[in-house]
């Protein structure tokens, strides 16, 4: 699939109102849908609030002021003022949930901040720590805020109840609110929902066959969609999974325990099982966006020269196979050169002044090659200039404008006028798309010769032959 996503940005630094208006709205939005959940048997175990907010605060760090978790805190209480008749027991309930989104923000905001270089959206096994410890705080108040409300229920009943909830929606709503971003463009073909389409035949799957095995049937689909999608959409299908997978159990449709109704402790146990599993398919996703990541850097080190930011020797083959359309089937110049008695400058000047001279020279050839050509760095102070021309005339002449460039313009090194030359030699030919490398390679090594020639010819020339399939002789214009 072929999706960009550009990321959501609802909040902005230096606008606090509008993020105080944007945190009581969406506070009170997810408020109202967790009450409407609550309504609906089969939905009554999602209370996506808290775990949505944690990630709202976890991932705008200029949002994690105390104001604005007060702002936050005060919604939940009108709401629960205009709502219910809940008095002081609203205090405590909504301060749990506090506590579970200001563990969260604060553990992954510090994790941002420890981080060296640029973070990624998320750490999921890190994430997964922080929902455990966050939903253990919150159920502890919760439990204990509770035990003073509803007199007759077992505190270890209500803990496991606050701490399975908190857990189970923090591993799936967190990654999403962290990495949810506007797709711009989506060009799917049937191949790409693949993926989709085996999470809903596993999911199906867990139905028909039951058992607690049955929970892990969407594993490998959902694996299969990290690897294929991008980060976003994998946690949006991990999410939507692991609650249709908590509904199903909850209502016996998937039926984990054969002979007995779902109760409260086995529940329980299949949210964490649940949670667990869903957070596989993040971690491995993540894992795919970081060795994407480290191939991109690898490669763009590879193929570029540090020193002088011309293509390597690999990168100019990459540039020429990429771009084979622009080099074959035209004429082709190849044209090595090499700076004229470069130890001297080295020996006279010292090292640092040999490589300015190389990054100068570099600059130099790549403004006269302009978009006419590539610029290589083969080793050295030796460069190549491919070029498509209309002919060997104007290969040669585009040589002979690198030379006189160099010839005219004299480097400065701390305040000292270093004048250099350099000598080119040049060959011609053509190739077809899929030989372009081969024919390269034979239009090196004769370009390699005809430098040969101008060195030897005193230097400060351009020497070239035409053909060097026949091995012609050198021309001169
Ligand atoms: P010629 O006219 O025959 O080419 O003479 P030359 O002195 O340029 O001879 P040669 O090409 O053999 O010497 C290349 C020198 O370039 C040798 C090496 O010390 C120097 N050199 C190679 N790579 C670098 C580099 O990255 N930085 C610096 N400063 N010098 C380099
Ligand atoms: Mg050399
Ligand atoms: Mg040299």
């Amino acid at each position: 699939m072929r999706a960009l996503f550009s990321p959501v940005r609802l909040f902005h630094h230096n606008q606090p109102l509008m993020n105080a208006a944007a945190i009581f709205f969406i506070t009170t939005l997810f408020y109202f849908i967790g009450a409407q959940l609550r309504l609906v048997e089969e939905l009554s175990l999602f209370w996506p609030l808290n775990a949505v907010m944690a990630g709202v605060f976890a991932r705008y760090a200029f949002l994690n002021h105390w104001r604005y978790y007060m702002v936050s805190y005060v919604a939940m209480i009108l709401y629960d003022g205009v709502t219910t008749s809940w008095g002081v027991a609203s205090l405590v309930i909504n301060f749990s949930n506090m506590v579970f989104i200001v563990t969260l923000a604060w553990l992954v905001q510090r994790e941002q901040r420890a981080s060296r270089t640029a973070p990624l959206p998320i750490n999921a096994l890190n994430l997964f720590g922080y929902c455990l410890i966050a939903a253990l705080l919150c159920a502890l108040c919760g439990a204990s805020g509770s035990m003073g409300i509803v007199l007759n229920q077992d505190f270890l009943l209500l803990f496991g109840d606050w701490f399975s909830e908190q857990f189970s929606t923090g591993v799936l709503i967190v990654p999403c609110v962290l990495t949810v971003a506007w797709p711009r463009v989506a060009v799917l073909t049937l191949r790409d929902l693949l993926p989709v389409v085996a999470l809903a035949v596993s999911v199906m799957g867990s139905v028909v066959i039951g058992g607690a095995g049955s929970l892990a049937f969407p594993l490998p689909a959902l694996i299969w969609c990290a690897v294929r999608f991008p980060l976003p959409v994998t946690c949006l299908l991990t999410l939507v999974t692991g609650g249709v997978e908590i509904i199903l159990v909850a209502n016996s449709i998937i039926n984990i325990f054969v002979a007995s109704p779902q109760e409260m402790p086995r529940m329980f146990s299949a949210r964490l099982g649940i949670a667990t599993m869903a957070i596989c398919p993040v971690i491995v996703s993540v894992s795919v966006q970081t060795i994407n990541r480290l191939i991109q850097q690898v490669a763009l080190r590879a193929d570029f020269d540090f020193l002088t930011q011309v293509y390597s020797r690999s990168g100019l083959y990459e540039a020429l196979n990429h771009d084979s359309k622009h080099f074959s089937r035209k004429h082709l110049s190849v044209m090595l050169l090499d700076v004229d008695y470069f130890k001297r400058v080295n020996d006279s000047y010292g090292h640092e002044c040999g490589d300015s001279v190389l990054k100068t020279f570099a600059l130099q050839v790549r403004n006269v090659v302009g978009d006419d050509g590539v610029v290589a760095r083969m080793g050295g102070e030796e460069f190549a200039v491919v070029a498509a021309t209309s002919g060997p005339e104007e290969g040669y002449r585009l040589a002979e404008r690198i030379r006189a460039t160099i010839a005219e313009h004299p480097f400065v090194w701390q305040a000292q006028t270093l004048r250099l030359t350099v000598s080119i030699g040049v060959s011609h030919g053509q190739a077809q798309p899929r030989q372009l490398t081969e024919v390269f390679n034979k239009l090196l090594a004769g370009a390699d010769e005809f430098l040969y020639q101008a060195k030897k010819a005193g230097r400060n020339c351009t020497r070239m032959g035409v053909d060097v399939e026949r091995s012609a002789a050198p021309v001169v214009f």
